[in-house]
């Protein structure tokens, strides 16, 4: 048992934290504002392997495995929360979806693009009237011919304002509730796709949040992406793994709070001396860096599970539920340790906290990654 990373991974991290350090921090307050990531920044990204993080190589990824996309999310969020949001939906969720369940063709057709950063990809699984009970979603999809029909709206769709591609998830049968949705691939230009306005959102402003409708859709046959009426067990497939990324954004939230509470307190005089020296402040840093270190070894235990061909279901339901609640408090405590220049946006605390408490909501809640860790713990002990 090794806890040093393996030496591509170092080199991952350090260029990542190069890379991050010097193109996105100092604009994530500025996208926050305007809600909008430019697209040469997103052309840089793609240059570097950031837009392909899981695609393989032969289709112009980056192939860095479960663990390298971790160490990325960690290294993006630690400078701004909604570019590295904006990356979790495009690698972790469309892609991710590609990667569970498109066939060779479809692959090869879509992957380069997206893995290049040419085109940003989106996935539509929430509707407004089923969020957490993802199963009871209400699109439909018809066969027609040899086009499918697709009539529905979605909500809170990631990149969905600037996608070009779009997995849609749709019932296709009344049989069974979960056994009963498909996935579709559908491009931008479909005509019937339309975008919404933006959310006006608390956090992760970076990253553009949008509803997407679809009246009679048509598609061609060959767009079913994976078995049909299995797109809800794909589904289940994709967010195991895309826990492990929104895990790690979390660390990554919650190491920027720690460290830029750590630079203030060193700064920051009261009492004669530099308030880091007033004990009740270093205890409460010292929670936050031991919390932040065990969130991260257990989301590269996810991660390594994945990246070996293991189910981590558990291990990334537990990755996501600890990794966003120890996030919202550091960001918390950075502010208290900042106190009053804390609560102000010249700092990055506040902006750090309101992109945190998203991470206790996206990709199942904190409440629904309870109920997977103790639904897995039932059937433990009734196996025993
Ligand atoms: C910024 C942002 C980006 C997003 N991006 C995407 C995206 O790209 N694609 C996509 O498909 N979706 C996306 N979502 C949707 C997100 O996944 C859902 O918001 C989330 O799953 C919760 O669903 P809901 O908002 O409908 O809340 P609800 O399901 O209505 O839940 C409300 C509350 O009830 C609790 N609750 C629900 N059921 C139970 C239960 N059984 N037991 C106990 N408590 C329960 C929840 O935990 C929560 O506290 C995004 C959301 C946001 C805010």
């Amino acid at each position: 048992m090794d806890f040093d990373l393996p030496e591509e991974m170092s080199a991952l991290r350090e260029m990542t934290r190069r890379f991050c350090a010097e193109e996105i921090g100092p604009h994530a307050r500025e996208w926050d504002r305007t809600g909008e990531i430019p697209m040469d920044t997103i052309k840089k990204m793609g240059e570097l392997g950031f837009m392909g993080t899981l695609a393989p190589a032969d289709l112009d990824g980056a192939e860095l495995g479960y663990l390298g996309n971790a160490i990325v999310m960690e290294e993006f969020a630690r400078q701004c929360g909604g570019t590295a949001l904006m990356l979790a939906a495009h690698n972790g969720l469309c892609q991710g979806h590609l990667l569970v369940a498109a066939n060779d063709e479809q692959k090869k057709k879509y992957l380069p693009a997206l893995a290049r950063g040419e085109m940003i990809g989106s996935w539509c699984l929430t509707e407004p009237s089923s969020g957490s009970d993802a199963a009871a979603l209400k699109t439909r999809a018809e066969l027609r011919g040899d086009e499918w029909v697709i009539n529905g709206s979605k909500m809170f769709i990631t990149n969905g304002d600037r996608a070009g591609l779009f997995i849609v998830t749709a019932r296709t049968s009344d049989e069974s509730k979960t056994k009963g949705i498909s996935a579709f691939i559908v491009e931008r230009d479909t005509p019937g796709l339309s975008t919404g306005i933006k959310e006006d959102k608390m956090g992760m402003r970076a990253s553009d949040t949008v509803p997407v409708n679809f009246e009679n859709v048509k598609i061609p046959r060959e767009n079913l992406c994976g078995e049909l009426n299995m797109g809800f067990i794909d589904t289940l497939k994709v967010l195991e793994r895309g826990r492990i990324a929104i895990g790690s954004l979390s660390v990554g939230l919650a190491r920027g709070a720690m460290e830029e509470a750590v630079a203030y307190a060193k700064e920051r005089e009261q009492f004669g001396k530099p308030i880091i020296q007033h004990q009740m402040l270093q205890f409460m840093l010292a929670d936050m860096a031991t919390q932040i270190d065990a969130a991260r070894l257990l989301c590269r235990k996810a991660a390594l599970l994945q990246d070996s061909g293991q189910s981590s279901e558990i291990e990334s339901a537990m990755c996501k539920l600890f990794a966003s609640e120890i996030a919202t408090k550091a960001c918390l405590d950075a502010i208290q340790i900042c106190g009053g220049y804390g609560y102000t946006k010249d700092m990055p605390m506040e902006r750090l906290m309101r992109d945190a408490k998203l991470c206790e909501i996206g990709e199942g809640s904190s409440q629904v990654q309870r109920l997977v860790i103790a639904r897995k713990l039932l059937d433990l002990r009734k196996g025993a």
